[in-house]
């Protein structure tokens, strides 16, 4: 652990203390927490403009599907306690301006550089200094390297054939321009009805002469209930913030305020059942609908019970039987697969000019210079949006040749998938940290409160560190061994495994099928890695190497 300001002597062989790779929600957390501490810090971002997600994903309609008050920085109580949200759930625009806010209130900027993607990480063991390779030429040193790359950011469209020689226009969700697009009086297509997808359409709809929906698989999606917030509940939940947010980490989710279930849903009678998906229904969200019940992600048959009612909603909304009975997912339980959110979406199908086309039997053979070619039918279109999603969770850090000199990549490690202790090492490279990696619960919590965590945690882990004068730190390879095993464990002894999900890599050919995620819960995870603190930090080695430190 490198002394603060001790990195702008010339004596030393690094630039910055800590090297830090993306500038979203991550990476602007860690420059306000670790400049703290005075330690340097750069953060190495490829866009032109910080916010990683919410900065790339400006498709029409993109939302977040946790409410706005919990889906921020709880850091600051004044930042907190003065930013407004308008809505129920935040827009990609409002929350882009929130982090934007953020950025210029603690002055975190000077300390980023944009349009600059990182490309390598090599670690030089005897000099202890991580080298950063970019695609703009640079190199940057330190001895500390954190990976704020996030769990969504590799986007991801299908090899079909063809693509280049469609005449239109094509887009991803993942990668939308930054003027917006103007599907008026078009043709359009748009495969994929995962979240980003559903989020899109109605949008699309309001403004396409002709929608196109290619489906694979249908999804489960409750309605949003968005609305503008309501003053007195803002109050009340601002009144409450510093509580709600520490309650939080005793919560499956990350998000306090939702009273655990207490039985299961084979327990209830139908009638109780019904009243209680109805209620959830009609209040929005997915946290309140899964707990429902206890067991509605351990127990296929009371899974079966809130997937049916899900199922009937649908066949209600959408008038053509035909359709709706399409629009009916009936290969996973829901919630295995990442419940969606949507504002209007079944009711588009009741719109002469919106059509569900069902590529799993029929699938996507091509694409041509007019449209979409299926094995049954070529469908006209002007323009295509992949909803197609993310190489998620591991793409992005996979993408960077990070490796110790002379030794195996990251990569070639992860080939039969991820493997890290706590989510936040991994054996055998010293010094680099991600933030909500793979094996930690990330994408299933509340994704700020786990990036706080995290960085809040490494930020410990450095002055502890730094205390003890050490300044290599690793993962175990047996501590990992058993972590990795132990969140296997946890995902079999639930219904996740069950859908081909991009939790467990199945969205990508050839990526492995692990399911990746933690899914312990949070509360069980934070407590894990007090843990490990309390045990002098188990499972991890810490030395005093003699190389970089003068
Ligand atoms: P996704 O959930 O992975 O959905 C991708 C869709 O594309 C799926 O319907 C998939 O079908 C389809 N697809 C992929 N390859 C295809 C092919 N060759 N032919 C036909 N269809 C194909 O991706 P996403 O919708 O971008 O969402 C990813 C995650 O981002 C979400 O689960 C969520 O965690 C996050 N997200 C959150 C929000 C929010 O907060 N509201 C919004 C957007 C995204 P299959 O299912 O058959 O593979």
């Amino acid at each position: 652990m490198p002394d603060a300001g001790a990195s702008k002597s010339k004596s030393n062989n690094y630039d910055f203390d800590i090297l830090v790779v993306g500038g979203g929600l991550a990476g602007l957390y860690s420059v306000y927490r670790f400049r703290k501490m005075g330690l340097s810090i750069k953060v190495l971002e490829a866009g032109d403009g910080v916010g990683g997600t919410w900065f790339w994903n400006r498709y029409p309609g993109c939302r977040c599907d946790v409410e706005s008050m919990e889906y921020s920085y709880s850091f600051d109580e004044q930042l907190q306690q003065d930013w407004k949200w308008p809505e129920r759930y935040g827009t990609q625009p409002a929350i882009l301006e929130y982090i934007n806010h953020v950025a210029e209130r603690f002055d975190l900027m000077r300390d980023v550089q944009l349009s600059t993607r990182v490309t390598s990480a090599t670690f030089d063991g005897d000099a202890g200094i991580w080298t950063i390779g970019t695609d703009t030429n640079e190199t940057f040193k330190a001895p500390v390297c954190i990976m704020a790359t996030g769990n969504l950011s590799t986007p991801r469209k299908p090899e079909f054939p063809g693509l280049e020689t469609f005449k239109g226009e094509w887009y991803h969700t993942g990668l939308w321009p930054k003027e917006g697009v103007d599907f008026s009086g078009k043709r359009v297509g748009v495969i994929g009805t995962g979240s980003s997808g559903v989020q899109m359409m109605p949008h699309i709809a309001r403004q396409a002469k002709h929608l196109t929906v290619f489906q694979r698989t249908a999804n489960f999606s409750l309605p949003a209930r968005n609305a503008p917030l309501n003053p007195e509940k803002e109050q009340k939940h601002k009144a409450e913030y510093s509580e709600r947010r520490k309650a939080a980490y005793d919560t499956p989710f990350g998000i306090a305020g939702f009273p655990p279930p207490t039985k299961s849903a084979l327990e209830a009678t139908e009638e109780e059942r019904l009243k209680s998906y109805e209620a959830k229904w009609q209040e929005g969200g997915s946290i309140s609908y899964l707990y429902a019940y206890t067991d509605l992600l351990l127990n296929k048959e009371s899974n079966d019970t809130a997937s049916e009612f899900v199922r009937n909603k649908i066949r209600e909304t959408v008038k053509d039987p035909k359709t709706a009975e399409l629009l009916c997912p009936d290969n996973h339980p829901i919630g295995t697969k990442r419940l969606i959110l949507d504002s209007q979406y079944y009711e588009i199908f009741n719109e002469d000019h919106v059509e569900l086309v069902d590529v799993r039997s029929a699938p996507i053979t091509e694409i041509t210079e007019t449209g979409i070619r299926t094995t049954d039918q070529h469908y006209e279109l002007d323009a295509i949006a992949f909803a197609t999603g993310f190489d998620a969770m591991t793409g992005a850090m996979r993408e960077i040749d990070i490796k110790v000199k002379d030794g195996p990549s990251l990569d070639e490690q992860w080939e039969a998938g991820p493997k890290t202790y706590l989510g936040v090492m991994v054996a055998g490279l010293p010094n680099l940290f991600m933030i909500t990696g793979p094996q930690s619960p990330g994408v299933k919590s509340q994704m700020i409160l786990s990036i706080e965590w995290h960085v809040d945690w490494i930020a410990d882990c450095l002055q502890y560190m730094k205390d003890k004068k050490f300044n290599r730190i690793e993962a175990k390879l047996d501590a990992q061994e058993n972590w990795v095993k132990h969140v296997k464990e946890v995902a079999d002894s639930t219904l996740y495994p069950l859908a081909n999900s991009w939790y467990m890599g199945v969205n990508i050919p050839g990526k492995p099928k692990v399911f990746m995620p933690y899914v312990g819960g949070v509360h069980t995870y934070t407590k894990e890695c007090e843990r490990v603190v309390a045990n002098g930090y188990e499972g991890f080695v810490m030395s005093k190497e003699e190389a970089h430190i003068s």
